[in-house]
């Protein structure tokens, strides 16, 4: 038995794809599983999203893209972040993967795979509607549709989608996302004048799917509901929003002691015992991604109970709080984050006590950590 492992639960995924599907209405759904599925592994979560009936995924990078097509994936793919010069452009053209263009090298960057390859490339037009990061400003998408006008004319590029993203997606009633909304309905408009009509308009993640109805358009790309995490807590909880968390983070306690009261616990000794107390060592520290603010405020759950991450958190370990009766054993399973069966924390709380979100909490799990996949929860 291994000292730790990630143990994603694929039913608890495809009941929450379910419940996407269903709350998407007739909108189609983009299954985002970029940065290795958000930690639950790209390959065993591509695959169930396909056999439930995806046909999108969404990736960030063209090497993510190559990476589904190395493992059979035969489907639909969209990547959309690359720098100038990614040597993956032109496989991924080859191998039929759509490219987001933001910009006019980017185009040009597919134009010139496509003449190469000697096939016409999917893209889909991103355009910045008031999120500042990536997709075209007002000021350079005239530039890029005219040139995207010339690689259509070329027969090297079909545009197949035109999209964008919410700045505020997750939060009912924010006014920059009836703003974004109405940018993102003129810059159809001005594509449509031209001529060039995208099959796919899309702007919403998960957020936007629960809080904004009126942005699904053909298609939402969904990342984090689909593991079951709650895309804000404003918008509810995972219970409350009918999904599941589907990675449970699970390790064997690796060492126990008695200690005196005055016991000065890990680096720079922050945590001291104030009684006679036990304590646990934990296999996993924050190169597992176990984040090191957790020293003195995370908490873990051992046969049931809550029991607190006491001292740093270190590179490879850290240690809990037992307190002085009903000890567990050496051996005995601790549980750090999951849906909450074994009295562990859910990565949305973890979230709340670290002050960040559950995204965080799940994607920085590192590759020491073994992933292990089972069809539902005892
Ligand atoms: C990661 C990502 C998504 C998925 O967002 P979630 O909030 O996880 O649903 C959607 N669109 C883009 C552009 C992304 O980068």
């Amino acid at each position: 038995m291994r000292r730790a492992a990630a143990v994603v639960d694929l039913a608890a995924i495809r009941a929450n794809l379910a419940r996407i599907t269903a709350l998407a209405g007739n909108a189609t759904v983009m299954a985002v599983v970029k940065a290795d599925a958000y930690g639950h592994g790209m390959g065993p979560v591509a695959r169930t999203a396909r056999r439930s009936g995806i046909e999108w995924l969404g990736v960030a990078l063209p090497s993510e893209a190559l990476a589904l097509r190395a493992q059979g994936d035969e489907g639909r793919v969209l990547a959309w972040l690359w720098a100038p010069g990614d040597p993956d452009i032109p496989a991924c053209v080859r191998s039929d993967v759509d490219l987001s263009v933001s910009t006019e090298w980017a185009l040009a960057e597919v134009v010139a795979a496509a003449r190469r390859v000697g096939r016409s490339a999917r893209i889909h037009i991103k355009v910045d509607t008031g999120l500042s990061r990536n997709g075209a400003t007002a000021e350079q998408l005239p530039g890029l549709l005219v040139a995207v006008l010339d690689a259509l004319s070329e027969g090297v590029v079909q545009v197949e989608g035109m999209w964008s993203h919410l700045a505020d997606g997750d939060t009912p009633d924010a006014a920059s996302v009836s703003e974004q909304l109405a940018r993102f309905q003129s810059v159809l408009d001005e594509a449509d004048a031209l001529g060039i009509r995208p099959r796919l308009r899309h702007l919403s993640n998960s957020g936007g799917l629960w809080a904004h109805p009126e942005c699904r358009f053909d298609l939402v790309r969904t990342g984090i509901a689909m593991y079951g995490l709650s895309p804000a807590p404003g918008l509810g909880t995972s219970a409350e929003l009918g999904l599941t968390p589907a990675m449970t983070l699970v390790a064997r306690l690796a060492h126990l002691k008695g200690v005196a009261a005055g016991a000065s616990v890990s680096y720079g000794g922050t945590w001291t015992a104030t009684n006679e107390t036990a304590l646990g060592l934990v296999p996993l520290g924050y190169a597992d991604g176990i984040p090191r603010s957790a020293g003195n405020r995370g908490e873990v759950a051992v046969g049931g109970q809550r029991r607190p991450i006491v001292g740093r958190v270190a590179m490879d370990q850290f240690v809990i709080d037992l307190g002085a009766r009903e000890l567990p054993h050496v051996g005995d399973d601790v549980y750090v984050f999951g849906p909450g069966r074994h009295g562990e924390w859910t990565p949305d709380e973890w979230a709340d006590t670290l002050d960040t979100i559950g995204y965080e909490i799940v994607t920085r799990i590192g590759p020491r950590v073994a992933r292990e996949y089972v069809e539902g929860q005892p």
